[in-house]
């Protein structure tokens, strides 16, 4: 029998992905989303495949969420509520969701020891200045009042009760923090960078760099996350771990800006805008985020395929027929 797998967030920018992916591998796929930021549009493709089926739902219901894990082998938590301007739009839903939905999936799980990868975040590191972020960095948190340290900790507190389900219930779980992930099919509704400057130089509007525009990030392209998450739940001994998974190209905003002018040939400006205007409450930047491939290196021998230039093509592409 074809192994049946879960996946939350399967019609989200990087849960489609995966989807795909393990559908092409030949497995049985069931997706649960309640597309609040996943699309129908991302999966309406897979529709027809045999070994595909969709479920619209939420996690939170307790019994859907039992019935779709009765013949389950395998389960990829990726549903959240993510992208910083929907967190200091929505606080307190991305805090609550994302704890609560994460201990239904763990505890539903654990009763059955069905092997769960998390998909956690760079986030949880805060502003460390410390680089490249080892997984067994500190974590450093700014002021409470500002809501991006909420989802920070959030992901560190999903990240805890993983450990405390592998360590009392012995559930194998394994957890993955992200790192800027790209890709055609990402949006800008959540504010996130790359959509935001494809979008904008397009359409020939102001590319908004905000702050000074030295802040960095690694942008890494989504079917290299994919290989990675289908690979380290193949590998017996990265149950129980945790990995920083991206790409070690450092940009910084004010670079990327100018490069997706280039590549698109826009003549739009590039502006830069404090971020008091962007946000109406107090708000914190990460100034500089780099993960540690070491770890990921040596368990599953990582290495991106993409450089960020050619994922930006592919963006760009997309973004010229779809958008
Ligand atoms: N950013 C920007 N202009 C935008 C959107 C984001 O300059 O229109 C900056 C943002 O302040 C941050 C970086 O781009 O320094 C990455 O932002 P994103 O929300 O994509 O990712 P994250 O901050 O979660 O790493």
């Amino acid at each position: 029998m074809t192994k049946r797998v879960l996946i939350t967030g399967g019609a989200g920018f990087i849960g489609s992905y995966l989807t795909e992916r393990l559908l092409n591998l030949g497995y049985n796929v069931w997706v649960i989303d309640n597309l609040s930021a996943g699309s129908a549009k991302n999966i309406q493709h897979l529709l027809k495949r045999r070994n595909f089926r969709f479920v619209k739902g939420e996690i939170s219901n307790k019994q859907l969420m039992k019935n779709l894990m009765k013949h389950t082998t395998r389960i990829w938590h990726l549903a959240a509520t993510m992208g910083v301007r929907r967190i200091m739009e929505q606080p307190l839903e991305s805090f609550k969701n994302n704890i609560e939905s994460t201990h239904t999936i763990l505890s539903l799980a654990a009763n059955k020891k069905i092997p769960v990868l998390i998909t956690s975040s760079s986030e949880v590191y805060g502003k460390n200045p410390y680089l490249p972020f080892e997984e067994s960095a500190d974590r450093i948190y700014g002021n409470i009042q500002s809501a991006r340290w909420g989802y920070a900790l959030a992901k560190a507190v999903n990240e805890f009760l993983a450990l405390g389900y592998l360590w009392q219930k012995k559930l194998p779980c394994i957890i993955v923090r992200l790192f800027n992930v790209i890709g055609p099919r990402q949006t800008s509704a959540s504010g996130m960078v790359v959509p935001t400057f494809v979008q904008q130089a397009l359409s020939r509007k102001p590319i908004t760099v905000y702050g000074d525009g030295t802040q960095t990030r690694c942008f890494v392209d989504v079917e290299d996350i994919v290989s990675s998450l289908i690979t380290l739940m193949e590998t017996k001994k990265a149950f129980g771990e945790t990995f920083d998974v991206g790409s070690d190209e450092e940009i910084k905003m004010i670079e990327l800006a100018r490069l997706v002018k280039k590549l698109t040939k826009s003549s739009s400006d590039i502006l830069l805008i404090p971020y008091k205007k962007v946000y109406n409450s107090p708000f914190e930047d990460v100034m500089r985020s780099k993960p540690s491939l070491t770890k990921i290196r040596k368990f599953i021998n990582f290495k991106p395929n993409f450089t960020l230039k050619e994922s930006l093509k592919k963006i760009i592409d997309y973004a010229k027929t779809n958008f």
